[in-house]
């Protein structure tokens, strides 16, 4: 028999699970409840980061009949159901493990039994993948129905503790591990005393403040929209905000972000707009933790952090990150609230006071799906002068023998007219859509939607498209970094190193 022993320098594991895909594996873990265990066999994407181990779920490999001992109360794994498992491997990039219950009210911390086969298993898979991780859990529920689980995984010779499960759907649910519940049991202490949230408690109940203080909230894009939502989350007392943004402010930006102010203006270089927006929520709210980039949706370092938060606010216009956002919903199991503001005026009279919102989640239509975005705009956004000098001139070379030059080239953009009153309400707007899924007091209206607030009842507009199911959107749900070949954009190499903001 092998003793088990976890990483104790902090490094952990996190869990994200589809909520559909979640209630397909209770059904068959807990079908023999409430005396006996079941389990099962399962694929997961995964991502090493630098706090520990990412494990995406992608599906179950569930048992078929004579694959596990009906006769014995616990789980026990026949050679058919390894063999089919171990063959699986080749099949695919991915990572396969073990989940299983204990009997109810039994406890979820793994037995001599469970020892013996994480030994067994988590060698065996490794060698028969080529190294790639291991992952093993245990679900149980007590006599009220309430879940609690534990969980370990494998990688290079370490085990990690499995932390957090992360369900991503129409509604998120953030849950502890039992020993990260014990280790740090959800206090009051950080929560503000006085009349702070007094509003937030009287309208949505006592345990509102506790939710949103466990929650973690990214925030991609940190200008017209990005700073009023993240204005709204630091007033929430959220738990902490991953910021990311690549830019320095310019004058212009005055009107419309909220974290600048008229001092800025005088500075020379001019501050990042993810500075700002760092030193904006602490002023507004010292308790949270912040994490800012003035780096990219495309960096590593910050791909790392935006996994591990609840949800991500999209609050960019380009869309190359647009198109990233969408990879990483899918991809990683994040969900993503984007929006977007497009303001148009004739002759000084506005015509068009435009908002969307959309829900990019797993499974639903991708950016690519909707046509929010094009390959034409993302290789502008993304190439250097040079190439786009190249590209110009490729395009009029077509033009002049008589083919569509666009296919090269789109011509340069118009910038992007909007005022600050648009962008601070769907900021706003977004940030508390964002607190609602977490809390899980309200749900968003629609997968997409577009209203002017120009027009009468708003000419509210929804979009019902059905998912392409040629997208790859489709294919590589919950992949993680083995899905990194269909990613939609790539960090061009000029660009600059992403920077921590402290
Ligand atoms: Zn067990
Ligand atoms: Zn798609």
């Amino acid at each position: 028999m092998k003793t088990i022993l976890l990483q104790d320098d902090g490094r952990y594991a996190i869990w994200r699970i589809r909520s559909d895909e979640k209630q397909k594996l209770f059904r068959l873990l807990f079908r023999r409840y409430p005396e006996r265990e079941w389990g099962a066999f399962f694929r997961f994407g995964f991502r090493r980061t630098s706090w520990g181990f990412l494990i995406t779920q992608v599906d179950i490999l569930p048992p078929v009949a004579g694959d596990l001992d009906r006769q014995s109360p616990i789980v026990e794994f026949r050679p058919a159901y390894i063999q089919r498992a171990l063959s699986s491997l080749d099949a695919h990039p991915l990572g396969i493990g073990v989940v299983h219950s204990h009997p109810e009210g039994g406890g979820v911390s793994p037995s001599m039994t469970d020892d013996d086969m994480d030994s067994y298993f988590s060698e065996e898979f490794e060698r028969f993948s080529d190294g790639r991780p291991y992952a093993s859990f245990i679900l149980a529920k007590n006599e009220s129905g309430e879940l609690s689980f534990s969980g370990r995984v494998f990688d290079k010779g370490l085990w990690f503790e499995l932390k957090t499960m992360l369900t991503v759907g129409d509604s998120l649910v953030r849950e502890d591990s039992v020993r990260n519940f014990y280790q740090s049991p959800p206090s009051g202490e950080d929560i503000p005393n006085g009349g702070a949230l007094e509003r937030v408690t009287q309208l949505l109940g006592q345990k509102a403040p506790k939710q949103l203080r466990k929650a973690i909230v990214g925030v991609v894009g940190a200008s017209g929209t990005g700073t009023p939502a993240l204005n709204v989350l630091a007033r929430a007392n959220m738990g902490e905000v991953v910021l990311v943004d690549p830019g320095r402010v310019k004058d212009s930006n005055h009107q419309r972000n909220l974290a600048m102010k008229d001092s800025d203006l005088s500075v020379e270089p001019k501050p990042y707009k993810a500075a700002l927006a760092r030193r904006m929520i602490h002023e507004i709210n010292p308790r949270i933790i912040v994490r800012s980039f003035a780096g990219d949706v495309l960096d590593d370092i910050v791909l790392d952090e935006l996994v591990r938060c609840d949800l991500i606010l999209g609050c960019s216009d380009a869309n190359y990150a647009r198109a990233a956002l969408g990879d990483i919903a899918v991809q990683y199991l994040v969900p993503v609230i984007d929006l977007a503001v497009q303001m148009r005026a004739e002759d000084s009279v506005l015509n068009e006071q435009l908002s969307e919102i959309a829900y990019f989640t797993p499974g639903s239509p991708c950016p690519w799906c909707c046509n929010r975005v094009t390959a034409t705009a993302i290789r502008y956004e993304t190439s250097t002068e040079t190439e786009r000098e190249f590209m110009a001139r490729a395009a009029a070379d077509a033009e002049r023998s008589g083919v569509d030059g666009a296919q090269y080239w789109g011509g340069t953009p118009p910038p992007e007219l909007t005022v600050g009153y648009l962008t601070m309400m769907l900021g706003a707007m977004g940030a508390g859509y964002a607190q609602n899924l977490i809390l899980g007091a309200a749900k968003i209206p629609h997968r997409r939607f577009q209203f002017d607030v120009g027009i009468r009842s708003f000419g509210m507009v929804e979009d019902n498209r059905r998912p392409n199911l040629e997208c790859a959107c489709q294919k590589f749900i919950g992949w993680s970094d083995q899905a990194k070949a269909d990613r939609s954009v790539s960090k061009p190499q000029n660009w600059a190193k992403p920077l921590e903001l402290h």
